[in-house]
């Protein structure tokens, strides 16, 4: 589907060069492919509709700039339209108000309400040294409480008891009591679910909104449920004063269009991904790199990237002042090199202006494949976390999985671009960035 789409547009891209404006006439066919790629990626029909149609009043007569033509453009607004419609920058938890801090946990049964509440105990424990005390309101579902205590505690937090023939309310507000008097900052509910959407789930749930007062209400939600996601969000947000969204199962192999409904339709903004059932699988949602999962990271990416054509001398003079003085070089910079080789007209036509005797030699090259290349390695380190990029060495089994996952490629990429990594790395370190402006320049001229 991911590489479905770019072709497809590189195709209708290709058959309108020479064009200078995106146009209704020019503009349809690519509508399309936008449309069944978002489908595709199981946002819901209203949703896309809504999107395709904001797409297309945002492209409708806009002057491409430069050498582009209006194919690349619009991939450069549509994606530019993901990412704004998913929120942009990080969406943290609010825990400035008066501790104990309430979180209310809501969802459906099965959407990991519980598995989550003991990440975010954990996340809250290590990352902002709080003192966390969870409690299971859950009395319908006799595994719920015991399931809580046991992740609980492999979240290094603190449990409340609770036995099922006690009322949900009684025990929120016995925990909430037991939280002030104990110094908790904050007290995470998780609740009940039921496998679909019902009005006594709802009342409830509402009823210990009430007495809770809870600063965040976060609303769980399976990436994988795709088209129903969106039912489901409807309900909860009609009930509830959602403040956040945890999307999870975002290691299955949905392509994560759920985010783009669940968003659009609650309004509240995705603060946490779930990418595993460990305790540590709880990542700060990334709306641009999820943007790049639901139209197919790798592709996506080097389309935008040509956007803005022309090598960026700003950003490769900040490259080679990094480099000299004596600064890291790590996988942004990676990644910048590997953007800077397409902006400056992909490597076909960087091939051109190499002497004759080397175009002989490079001949032998498949140059599809080694544009392909690229992209793949954009893919991969795209997604990458932005820690991750800074510090590759953090990159160990587990990241490689998600990583390969995420670009869909096999791990053993993922090695070979971070061993390509290490070795440009040792180069730069021994150019020192003397010799790479030069470069730059030559390759650009
Ligand atoms: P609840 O009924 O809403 O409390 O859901 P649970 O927390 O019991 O989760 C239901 C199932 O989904 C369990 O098997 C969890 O291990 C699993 N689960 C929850 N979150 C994730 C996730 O982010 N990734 C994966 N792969 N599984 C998850």
């Amino acid at each position: 589907m991911a590489s479905a789409l770019s072709d497809k547009l590189s195709r209708l891209v290709k058959e309108m060069r020479g064009q200078a404006r995106i146009t209704e006439a020019n503009v349809q066919d690519m509508l399309r492919e936008v449309r069944m790629a978002l489908l595709e990626a199981d946002v819901a029909l209203p949703v896309v509709r809504d999107f395709v149609a904001r797409v297309k009043e945002k492209a409708l007569g806009q002057e491409v700039v430069g050498s582009l033509n209006p194919g690349q453009a619009l991939v450069g607004i549509v994606n530019r339209e993901l990412v704004a419609t998913m929120g942009e920058g990080v969406s943290d938890l609010n825990l400035a108000a008066q501790p104990p801090v309430v979180i209310l946990m809501a969802g459906l049964q099965g959407s990991g309400k519980t598995t989550t509440t003991a990440k975010l105990a954990r996340h809250l424990g290590e990352k902002r040294k709080k003192k966390v005390l969870t409690v299971s309101g859950d009395v319908y579902r006799p595994a719920a409480i015991e399931q809580l205590k046991t992740v609980t505690a492999q979240a290094g937090a603190e449990w409340f008891p609770s036995t099922p023939d006690q009322k949900p309310l009684d025990i929120a507000r016995a925990a909430l009591d037991h939280a002030r008097r104990q110094y908790v900052d904050v007290l995470i509910v998780d609740t009940a679910g039921r496998l679909a959407v019902d009005e006594a789930m709802m009342r409830e749930i509402r009823e210990l909104h009430a007495a809770l007062k809870p600063t965040e209400t976060l609303f769980v939600v399976d990436a994988m449920q795709g088209q129903d996601a969106v039912n489901t969000a409807k309900a909860f947000k009609e009930a509830l004063p959602l403040t956040g969204i945890v999307l999870t199962k975002m290691d299955g192999d949905s392509r994560g269009g759920a985010a783009l409904s669940v968003r659009q339709v609650t309004g509240a903004p995705i603060k946490f991904a779930g990418v595993s059932e460990k305790i540590d699988g709880l990542e700060v949602f990334d709306a641009e790199r999820h943007a790049g999962r639901i139209l197919g990271m790798g592709d996506i990416v080097a389309l935008v990237e040509q956007v803005q054509a022309g090598v960026d001398m700003q950003a490769a003079q900040k490259l080679a002042a990094k480099v000299k003085s004596g600064e890291g070089f790590d996988l942004n910079d990676f990644l910048m090199q590997i953007q800077q080789m397409k902006k400056m007209g992909g490597l076909s036509e960087l091939m051109d202006k190499l002497p004759a005797q080397m175009q002989a030699k490079a001949g032998q090259v498949d140059m599809d494949k080694a544009e392909r290349d690229i992209r793949r390695k954009e893919g991969i380190i795209c997604s990458m976390t932005p820690l991750e990029r800074r510090k590759p060495d953090l990159i160990k089994a587990t990241r490689k999985r998600r990583i390969a996952a995420g670009a869909g490629v096999h791990v053993q990429e993922v090695n070979r671009l971070l061993n390509e990594f290490e070795q440009m790395q040792g180069m730069m370190k021994k150019m020192k960035g003397g010799g790479l402006m030069k470069m730059m320049k030559r390759m650009g001229s």
